[in-house]
């Protein structure tokens, strides 16, 4: 089915943000008391942040883990406004927590990825934001699920929210890996590239799940051309109540954006260029990474099938079966503008390496 349009606000037209990129939202994971909301809210202010974040109500994966102060903490994001002229954000996950934001004047809420997941949460915040002019960002789904993203922004343009934007935070994954969700940035590469316009987050705080590897991921976005960054920042992050491993002090963000992280000018014809070759190399290096997974994974499959086959007494090789494989990829080949000798080239360069590794297989059982 073909995506709805979105009619769409451009993110410097929130009254939020301005350029140059990267836009920045930072604060703690979650307000926890009044005096380190004022003391974050300070050191972010200090640093030239505009947008102040902080949870109120925590989604936690186990219960009995802190879950946020609720409504009280509202009124310290409302001091920390006042005091430091900052803007203030947090997460909404219904129609309660909407209302309660409309009463203490937050200027931004998001949906966090757990809600993003859920059309009907996501249907009682739209109804819930409804003829109000609040921006709105859209966290992506726990699972790499781009159309329950995609629908979760329609339901929310189509209760008139215009002010819209998404922030990708990563993948929930059973596997292990270096971080805490996986970027597969192939997802909000194909978000972007169906809705350019689409004012666009990364939260590294949230895909690393540990300070060490926010630069890289903050790096990696800006590459990509996306304009924002949601950022956890706590005056004093090894006493946080959640996600104490991943956010950074004030001072800490401030050598990351100052000092870091490359931001490339846009100004002159010659560094757009410079920008534009830099951001499709970064996605033709993901895209290479995916690859080299792939063929991982396949190879692995092919073991497993080796060892099968050694175990039933199977010769190794049943050439109509390669037939068919071939036969199949170069007509998808065609679907996808890949010339057939190309395909052809790639596939047997493949194969062959699986006949190499099952034949190992086979002939260790001979020793
Ligand atoms: C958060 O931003 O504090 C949060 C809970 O994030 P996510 O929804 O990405 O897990
Ligand atoms: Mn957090």
């Amino acid at each position: 089915m073909a995506n709805k349009k979105l009619d769409l606000v451009p993110l410097y037209e929130w009254g939020m943000f301005t350029e140059p990129r990267p836009s920045v939202v930072a604060g703690p994971c979650s307000a926890e008391t009044e005096e380190q909301v004022m003391e974050t809210a300070k050191g972010l202010k200090e640093l030239g942040i505009n947008v102040f974040r902080a949870g109120i109500w925590k989604p936690r994966t186990h219960p009995g883990s802190f879950e946020g102060i609720g409504a009280p903490a509202l009124k310290w994001m409302q001091k920390a406004k006042k005091e430091y002229g900052l803007k203030i954000a947090t997460e909404v996950a219904s129609e309660k927590h909407v209302f309660e934001c409309l009463k203490y004047g937050v200027d931004l809420v998001w949906l966090g990825a757990r809600t993003t997941a859920n059309p009907f949460l996501v249907q009682e915040i739209a109804d819930a934001l409804k003829d109000t002019d609040i921006p709105v960002l859209v966290k992506n789904p726990v699972n790499p699920d781009l159309d329950l993203w995609i629908g979760a922004l329609e339901r929310l343009n189509s209760a008139g929210i215009r002010k819209l934007g998404v922030i990708h935070r990563g993948f929930s994954t059973f596997d292990r890996i270096k971080y805490r969700n996986d970027p597969q940035w192939q997802v909000a590469i194909e978000l972007r590239s169906r809705y350019p316009e689409l004012p666009f987050f990364v939260d590294p705080s949230h895909m690393a799940g540990c300070k060490d590897y926010i630069r890289e991921i903050s790096q990696r976005s800006l590459d990509l051309g996306f304009e924002g960054l949601m950022i956890e920042s706590h005056c004093n992050p090894s006493c946080a109540l959640s996600d104490a491993k991943q956010q950074l002090t004030p001072p800490e963000l401030s050598d990351l954006l100052y000092n870091q992280i490359t931001v490339r000018d846009s100004d002159s014809d010659s560094k757009e260029w410079k920008e534009n070759i830099d951001q499709l190399r970064a996605k033709i290096d993901i895209i290479d990474e995916n690859i080299l997974y792939a063929l991982g994974s396949r190879m692995k499959i092919s073991r497993q099938i080796g060892e099968y086959k050694k175990n039933n007494n199977i010769a190794i090789l049943q050439t109509s079966r390669w037939d068919a494989v071939l036969a199949k990829v170069v007509e998808k080949g065609h679907e996808y503008g890949l010339p057939e000798h190309f395909v052809t080239d790639v596939f047997n360069a493949i194969h062959e390496a699986s006949v190499e590794a099952q034949n190992e297989i086979i002939s260790a059982d001979r020793k």
